[in-house]
């Protein structure tokens, strides 16, 4: 199949430079490959995203320069196709409702491993439920839906981090699919999505490189082929931490919004990428001079004097 790739952000703030070059890096990569590449709307916290910085979103991308083919899909609107794959995961036995609240997995943790952004693993407490003790619960509680983590190590071959392995069912435990306000979760919506769009390589920040295993074992489960999966280094800030969306001062939005001309960013994005070094750029130049094999394989830090320099701010 030829080459699909795919920008899949959260509005849940103005997209900052990290966020703009994971855009630019996969959009390169599809286009340098004649390939295609999707947009797709992650608004399922829907009290974290805002109409506001949907909009930014889409001026930002189309100041930047990188424009995308079909409609974007939007995952609130999806709720129906999300269902049927809960449905699937449910006649084949590999998901079980749980009654857990955050506090009880806590208590009964017995250990605080687990990954960081996922909470300690879930020690199975409603894995064997029985139908009685379910319906007795359902009762008073609305609950999750967890998939049932497959045991041993998943392997995948990752175009940067080269091949990696997780045992999910030690480290993370069985994972929640839709949450109990019936909400389908990131790593559900993720995989049916990529797999409806027929995306063929997932580039995105490898702070997802430890969400890829489970991610896989629902393309198992329901029977899809999974993509290619780029984790691509993170931007940092020159505290070592990842930039957030809240630092104003990297904002897309901001930078048009002053004035800034869009090859002095785009020439700081690929000092940032290994494509340049610093000099305003044009976009056209860039699909010139990306190959995959330039990719970047360590996280850069976004040094305020670079940043002022390539952007022109002085000071
Ligand atoms: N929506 C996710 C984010 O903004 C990215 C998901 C993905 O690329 O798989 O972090």
């Amino acid at each position: 199949m030829s080459f699909r790739g795919r920008f899949a952000p959260s509005p849940t703030g103005r997209i900052h430079l990290g966020n703009a070059r994971s855009a630019l890096l996969g959009w390169l990569q599809a286009r340098a490959a004649g390939g295609q590449f999707l947009l797709r709307i992650e608004d399922l916290d829907r009290a974290r995203c805002k109409p506001q910085f949907l909009e930014d979103l889409y001026r930002d991308l189309r100041w930047l320069g990188l424009d995308w083919d079909e409609t974007p899909l939007v995952q609130s609107q999806r709720d129906d196709i999300y269902r049927e794959a809960l449905e699937k995961l449910e006649r084949t036995g590999r998901v079980y409702p749980c009654f857990c609240t955050r506090a009880e997995i806590a208590r009964a943790a017995s250990a605080p491993h687990g990954l960081s952004e996922e909470g300690p693993r879930y020690p199975g407490t409603c894995a064997t439920l029985s139908p009685e003790a379910v319906a007795e619960r359902a009762r008073t509680r609305v609950p999750a839906l967890r998939f049932r983590a497959a045991p041993g190590e998943w392997c995948f071959e990752d175009g940067l981090h080269g091949r990696t392995c997780q045992d999910v069912a030690a480290l993370v435990g069985d994972f929640v699919v839709r949450r109990n306000d019936g909400v389908a979760s990131y790593q559900l919506a993720v995989v049916v999505d990529d797999a409806a769009s027929h995306i063929t390589d997932v580039l995105r920040g490898d702070d997802l490189l430890t969400s890829t295993p489970r991610q896989l074992q629902i393309y198992e489960a329901l029977g899809l082929t999974p993509p290619r999966f780029w984790h691509v280094p993170l931007v940092l800030g020159e505290d070592g931490k990842r930039l957030a969306k809240r630092e104003g001062a990297f904002a897309v939005a901001e930078l048009r919004e002053r004035g800034i001309a869009v090859e002095r960013v785009l020439g700081l994005l690929a000092a940032w990428s290994g494509l340049g070094d610093g000099a305003p750029v044009a976009l056209q130049e860039l699909v010139r001079r990306f190959r995959p094999e330039l990719l970047p394989r360590s996280p850069v830090v976004a040094r305020e004097a670079m940043l002022n320099e390539a952007l022109g701010l002085g000071g």
